[in-house]
């Protein structure tokens, strides 16, 4: 809730009660995640969500980077379209497991009867030096490609192997399953923009941890989320907000302010407009449709045409949402179907921002990966000087596109440099 351009509370709606109320204060933070759950499958737990951020999205807040968004290439593989979460594995598995798919399309025999001669160590062949440990976005990537090209294995061909017969052999362990290796949405490096103070772009409105866009530019190395979670919230947050809150002089404001007010109207209209809705189609499918197309166009590798395509096809998919869904129940009682379904809806506006992030995007870097933009090795071609800079999106309103404001990156010391595994 913003009143006089200043963050002055919230408005929740208890999951439980179903009731819509509100709290009020001198500032905001909002520590919500990530949202790797716009792919639908994810190694995030299922709650969740964007909604928090995006609603502050929409209030004036910028989104930097939204198409920034990490796949994870060791989870227990997917076993089919009915799966809900992917589960992650220690990524210390690739320390000593090889990866390998056969080199035969359709190739459906036991691992066991696949001869040395007719398996492929793709990420051994491609990256000799760095062979299964090269970063993840590139693993991922790797993965995914002999997959779509038909060589995936286990159930609907989702996998590749995760071979540990040579460690065994070398350091005599006898019980390492065989099979695993399969790419997850796992972090998201984009969120609210924020300043070194951790404010985003409405005054005394903060966003701290995975939930904000800052630390980790293109691409967030391993163990670095918990580092800024605690640098955020530990060491950063308590001295910004104090001098934030010493230096402006806030009017009284409680939760029956008019602000208040007309926030609650608008969530319980929209919560009417959901329930209204009595389609067909549970949240969930709506879901579902909507991961599976991100995870194809504009999940670990990215052009142009497919994300046009995919802007087209979000457009549809979000307008037969708004006819088609079906939520049933009530607004004011526990109603996980209606929790979800808003949800949903949010995750469709914020599908939109992160196809035209990656369509402006004219280079690769980092998680990134736009296939026009590519080194003859296959590697990401960076273009620094075109797009050396972290887009805020601002929202325009409904039906309107965002506005793209460019916060340019100088770099002092450690200069961005082309990377190279090969
Ligand atoms: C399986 C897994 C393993 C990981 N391993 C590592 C690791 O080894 N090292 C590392 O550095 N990082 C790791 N990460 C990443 C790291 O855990 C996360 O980035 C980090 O926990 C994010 O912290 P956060 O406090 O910003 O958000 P979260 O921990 O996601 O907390 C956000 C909270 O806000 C709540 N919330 C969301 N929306 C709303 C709303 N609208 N209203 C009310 N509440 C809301 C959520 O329910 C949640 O409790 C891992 C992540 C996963 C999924």
């Amino acid at each position: 809730v913003v009143v006089d351009g200043r963050a002055r509370g919230i408005v929740v709606r208890d999951l439980v009660s179903g009731v819509v109320g509100s709290c009020a204060g001198d500032a905001v933070v909002l520590a919500t995640g990530g949202y790797s759950n716009v792919y639908y499958l994810s190694t995030n737990a299922k709650g969740c969500n964007v909604t928090a951020i995006w609603r502050a999205h929409r209030r004036g807040a910028a989104f930097a980077n939204p198409c920034f968004t990490q796949i994870h290439p060791t989870c227990i593989p997917q076993t089919g379209h009915h799966q809900s979460k992917l589960t992650l594995m220690s990524e210390s598995l690739r320390n000593d497991g090889r990866i390998w798919v056969p080199k035969r399309k359709g190739d459906a025999r036991p691992p066991r009867e696949i001869q040395e001669s007719e398996r492929d160590y793709f990420l051994e062949r491609l990256y000799p030096s760095y062979g299964n440990l090269v970063p993840r976005d590139v693993a991922s990537r790797r993965v995914k490609e002999v997959c779509d090209e038909g060589r995936g294995v286990g159930p609907g061909g989702y996998g590749v192997y995760l071979d540990f017969a040579d460690a065994i052999a070398r350091l005599g362990r006898h019980v390492i399953a065989e099979r695993y290796g399969n790419p997850a949405p796992h972090y998201t490096m984009g969120g609210l923009w924020v300043d070194y103070n951790l404010m985003t772009t409405i005054d005394g409105l903060y966003a701290i941890g995975e939930a904000n866009f800052s630390d980790h530019g293109a691409n967030r190395l391993g163990a670095s989320a918990l580092m800024q979670g605690l640098a955020d919230g530990y060491f950063i947050l308590p001295y910004t907000i104090g001098d934030y809150l010493a230096q402006v002089k806030l009017g009284q404001v409680g939760t029956d302010h008019t602000a208040f007010r007309q926030v609650e109207r608008e969530v319980s209209e929209r919560v009417e407009r959901l329930l209204a809705a009595r389609g067909r189609t549970t949240p969930d499918a709506f879901h579902r449709e909507l991961g599976r197309l991100m995870w194809d166009k504009c999940g670990m590798s990215r052009n142009a045409q497919g994300l046009k395509e995919t802007l087209q096809k979000i457009a549809a998919l979000g307008e037969r949402f708004a006819r088609d869904v079906y939520v049933g129940g009530k607004g004011e009682e526990f109603n996980q179907t209606l929790e979800h379904a808003g949800r949903v809806a949010d995750f469709f506006e914020l599908a939109e921002l992160m196809c035209r992030d990656a369509l402006h995007r004219e280079e690769s870097c980092g998680s990134h990966f736009r296939e026009e933009f590519q080194t003859p090795e296959g590697e990401a071609k960076r273009d620094d000087a075109r797009f050396g800079y972290v887009a805020a999106w601002e929202y325009a309103g409904a039906g309107k596109a965002p506005v793209l404001n460019k916060e340019p990156l100088e770099f002092e010391v450690v200069h961005p440099a082309q990377r190279s595994y090969v």
